[in-house]
């Protein structure tokens, strides 16, 4: 890195303006704790040193300066325990804009009470001690921009200048008392400036590990669609059975619900195929399922393409519901697919029949406990089997034994 880069790096806005203003919104929310407890310290310990000026220097409190020290305590005392209350609120109400004015201010009183106690000590001979260790740690723990600390900071130091030289305190070491202040001042703009810039970073590396993340949740979504749905037909596939419906079917079995399976398979497709071809089969495989789609008309029926040229369709019903025997049942289900596919009329003259049919099985049933899904789905391969020797183009449904 030479030295125009690192200078570039310094400089360089960390955020976009969009991120500026939702970063506005994020600090609060991470600081406030630090911010409040800090708070809390400096209302104790300016409780604290009230109650040593007045028990330990109570002569020296009502007679001389040393009120002056303790009208300073009172007033820092109560400015941060009155503003702890409101900036609690202004958090809990998410009023960011209001809240960093209150910061601002806060800072600002802080500095009063910096400027007064170092202007007494300078009075009393007593050097920079406060303003060396509070300008600093006020930097490294109040949040500010760069240009809030370096108006604040730098203004401080300007007016404390003037106070100094104008009213002539403390001449003899006004100029290591100038040299010390301002290099402290320098430092504490310094230290702001890093705070800043690494909440500011920080807020980068999240929302970049955000946004990354949010597009691995968006591939990871496509890809699971992709894995359990079927390319030709865009019908769920073998899969989506097993794995999302082989989960669901245990909660069925606990509900006791009522359920239809439906296993469809087009008659005759082989010969199909060899007559017309793979490309004209999968054309119509295509149509099938459209017209299958079409006569599922409820969100709970899960349509799956079963094999090469057999679709299940799965069909839960909650114990208590009414609509068993009634439309989005699976026989009115099989008697639209039957029909549609009537009037669809895939034309094919290589059978007795001059357009496309399909036999259908169906098993119906409240589930037990004990059933698999698998033997259900067999159930309903038998009813297939029942229609295709009863002459397809037909439904029949599953009988258990006696
Ligand atoms: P049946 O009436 O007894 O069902 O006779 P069928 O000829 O339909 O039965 P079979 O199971 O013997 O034939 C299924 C055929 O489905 C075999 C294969 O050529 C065809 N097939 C399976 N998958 C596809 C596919 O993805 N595309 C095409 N075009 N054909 C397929
Ligand atoms: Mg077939
Ligand atoms: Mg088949």
């Amino acid at each position: 890195m030479d030295v125009r880069d690192r200078i570039r790096h310094v400089v360089e806005p960390i955020l976009t303006k969009e991120q500026k203003s939702r970063f506005r919104e994020y600090y609060p929310e991470k600081i406030y704790r630090v911010e409040r407890n800090i708070g809390l310290v400096v209302a104790g310990t300016q409780f604290c040193m009230m109650l040593i000026f007045f028990f330990l220097k109570g002569d020296y409190v009502m007679e001389g300066d040393g009120r002056f020290y303790l009208y300073l305590y009172m007033y820092l005392f109560l400015v941060t325990v009155i503003l702890i209350p409101v900036y609690m609120k202004l958090v809990k109400q998410k009023k960011y804009a209001v809240l960093s004015w209150l910061r601002r201010g806060y800072v600002l009183a802080m500095c009063v009470w910096v400027m007064g106690i170092t202007v007494l000590d300078q009075i009393h001979g007593s050097g920079l001690g406060v303003f060396c260790y509070l300008i600093p740690t006020m930097a490294a723990v109040l949040l500010m921009s760069p240009a809030e600390s370096l108006v604040i900071f730098g203004g401080q130091w300007m007016i404390l200048l003037l106070i100094l030289t104008i009213r002539g305190i403390n001449p003899d070491e006004l100029f290591s008392s100038i040299v010390n202040s301002f290099f402290v001042t320098v430092l504490a703009v310094f230290i702001s400036m890093r705070y800043y810039r690494s909440m500011e970073m920080e807020f980068r590396d999240r929302d970049i590990i955000e946004s990354q993340y949010k597009e691995i949740e968006k591939v990871n979504e496509k890809l699971s669609v992709m894995v359990n749905t079927d390319q030709l037909t865009g019908l769920n596939n073998r899969r989506y059975l097993s794995e999302v419906i082989g989960c669901k079917f245990e909660e069925y079995k606990k509900q006791n619900c009522f359920m239809e399976i439906l296993m469809l398979d087009i008659d005759f497709f082989k010969q199909y195929n060899d007559t017309y071809g793979h490309v004209q089969g999968d054309a119509c495989l295509r149509e099938i399922s459209a017209i299958i789609r079409e006569c599922i008309s409820q969100e709970n029926i899960v349509v799956i393409r079963y094999g090469g040229e057999e679709f299940l369709i799965m069909h839960c019903l909650p114990k208590d519901c009414h609509r068993i025997g009634e439309s989005g049942s699976g026989e009115s289900m099989a008697d639209c697919i039957q029909a549609r596919i009537r009037k669809a009329g895939i034309p094919r003259n290589d059978t007795f029949r001059d357009h496309v049919t399909v036999s259908i099985g169906i098993w119906r049933g409240w589930l037990q406990q004990s059933d698999n899904m698998e033997k259900l789905i067999s159930h309903a391969d038998e009813a297939l089997y029942k229609a295709k020797k009863a002459g397809r183009d037909c439904v029949q449904y599953y009988m258990a034994m006696p």
